[in-house]
């Protein structure tokens, strides 16, 4: 499987995406994903922070491919400097800051770049793909109808069908939207907002995902 850069495929341009293969030499700002002990997973981590980990010894196991060498200071009785290998993918004990990987309930933050991201860039009114700057946040149920800023009532609609729908539902314009909103799970959300997710990275996250998640077939999509 392919990894995909999300960082690109904002631009609109299906030859923008950038396909990451691995494995493979990385560079420094490759992320990291941070998972718990059981393997769920919980955030990305630059390299400083995976190097802390280490450190601390609170790497459990590793998964995914080596990512790159961290080198560290000379040894003075052995004369052998440190080198700390870190993997793609980390499993950690301890605390975190991220509760919400093992609540049913968790509902992530709504922000236009992670919900252009769960629509796959795609206007979910006429089903064509744009760029960030040419798309918007649509309320389904409009606010002036009693509509509410959450997940569900959302969806990615580009400039033209959301002056066309302006202040009504639907059903009142007579559009038809081409999929229905959900809301992210965590594995989900933690996907939606990598940067550059690599192969490794990203299977390791699809199987995550609930089996019944549109986000199977948008990246599918994405790579074909
Ligand atoms: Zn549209």
């Amino acid at each position: 499987m392919l990894g995909i850069d999300l960082d690109r495929a904002d631009l609109g341009n299906q030859d923008d995406l950038r396909i990451v293969a691995s494995p493979g030499t990385r560079s420094l700002s490759q992320l990291v994903l941070r998972t718990d002990i059981a393997g769920m997973p919980l955030e990305w981590i630059d390299y400083k922070e995976a190097a802390r980990l280490y450190h601390q010894e609170q790497v459990a196991y590793t998964c995914g491919s080596p990512l790159y060498k961290l080198y560290g200071g000379v040894n003075a009785e052995s004369g052998l400097r440190t080198v700390l290998e870190v993997n793609s993918i980390v499993a950690t004990v301890g605390h975190t800051g991220n509760p919400g990987n093992t609540r049913h309930d968790y509902v992530p933050p709504l922000n236009n770049q992670t919900l252009f991201r769960r629509d796959a860039f795609l206007c979910m009114y006429c089903g064509m793909r744009f760029p960030t700057r040419e798309l918007s946040r649509d309320h389904i149920r409009p606010f002036s109808q009693g509509g509410v800023d959450i997940w569900t009532n959302v969806v990615t609609a580009c400039r033209r069908c959301n002056n066309q729908k302006a202040s009504r539902t639907p059903e009142q314009a007579k559009m038809q939207l081409i999929a229905v909103p959900f809301t992210p799970t965590y594995a989900e959300y933690i996907f939606l907002k990598g940067r550059r997710v690599l192969a490794d990275q990203m299977e390791y996250l699809l199987a995550h995902f609930p089996r019944t998640s549109p986000l199977h077939d948008r990246i599918q999509r994405w790579l074909s």
